[in-house]
């Protein structure tokens, strides 16, 4: 497997690769990764000529600078993963190669309504930076199919919005949830949990299972207000929103009915860690 520093490095990677029409299947990582990673990793190794993966802790996407300076990095162990895998190229460029003219936007990139609520709410500029080293990246890796995984629900929407009015030429392909054994949707941030914590973690899940069974004799808000009761009363966990929204516009549905497609997207912090899921209901 080769590690690709510069973007010069990576350019000339890329055009061989195209010279050679082979196909490219892309996952963009911020690392530390886990088994959710890998099945997006394996996907894209099984569907495409080559598969190449960036390795890159994008600060502008941060908008809280604690989150930034804790988030887990081990950078060894995910080329290990990596190259075991089957991928044939990692870009894991630093902070200047990415942006030689500093981190400060100079786009403003058309995201639509999608990235107006919950994370977009939450974490203000968060979708713009996402947008922004993304496009980017898919302006280097020219990939033919981009994987991402619906654990970050609303950015797969965000990022189909960003293909569409810069007019990338990729496929998006969504892909499962990957979860620990108990439920716990699997995340970077999990190791950040302390045992009291990660002990209590998959009370998230549990929680969202069982409003999709309550969910048949009950509206969207008693629905709603279920899982917001049951997580908060767990110690040291706190929803700070859960939304029960349409699947492709991200915009709140009220009767299950006005939709054939109804997603519930939750944050929750646990102690300071800040974890996100979500669940299908139609
Ligand atoms: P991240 O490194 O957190 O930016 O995630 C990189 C990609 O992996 C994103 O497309 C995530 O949605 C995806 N991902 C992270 N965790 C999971 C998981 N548990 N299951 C499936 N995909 C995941």
């Amino acid at each position: 497997m080769e590690i690709i520093r510069s973007v010069g490095n990576l350019a000339d990677y890329v055009a061989k690769a195209k010279a050679d029409h082979r196909s490219i299947g892309f996952v963009p990582t911020m690392g530390a990764l886990h088994d959710g990673h890998i099945s997006l990793v394996e996907r894209a190794v099984r569907e495409n000529d080559l598969a190449m993966v960036s390795v890159f802790v994008n600060p502008t996407q941060f908008n809280n600078p604690t989150d930034l300076a804790t988030y887990p990095r081990k950078e060894e162990d995910d080329f290990r993963m990596l190259a075991e895998a089957g991928v044939k190229a990692v870009f894991a460029p630093t902070v200047d190669e990415m942006y030689p003219r500093g981190t400060a936007r100079e786009h403003e990139y058309k995201l639509g309504s999608a990235a107006e609520v919950m994370e977009g709410k939450f974490r203000p500029g968060h979708f713009q930076g996402v947008a922004q080293v993304v496009h980017r990246l898919f302006e280097l890796v020219r990939p033919d199919r981009a994987y991402f995984g619906e654990k970050d629900f609303q950015q797969i929407a965000v990022i189909r919005n960003m293909v569409e009015s810069e007019h990338v030429d990729v496929e998006i392909v969504p892909c499962p949830i990957k979860r620990a054994a108990d439920g716990l949707a699997l995340s970077s941030r999990n190791a950040l949990l302390s045992e009291d914590q990660r002990r209590r973690a998959p009370g998230i899940y549990e929680a969202l299972s069982a409003s999709v069974e309550y969910s048949r004799d009950h509206g969207v808000k008693a629905t709603r207000d279920m899982v917001v009761d049951r997580i908060n009363a767990i110690p040291e966990m706190e929803v700070e929103y859960f939304e029960i929204v349409d699947g492709r516009t991200l915009l709140p549905v009220e009767e299950w009915e006005e939709s054939d497609f109804v997603v519930g997207c939750i944050t929750v912090y646990n102690g300071c860690v800040r974890l996100i899921d979500n669940i299908r209901y139609r």
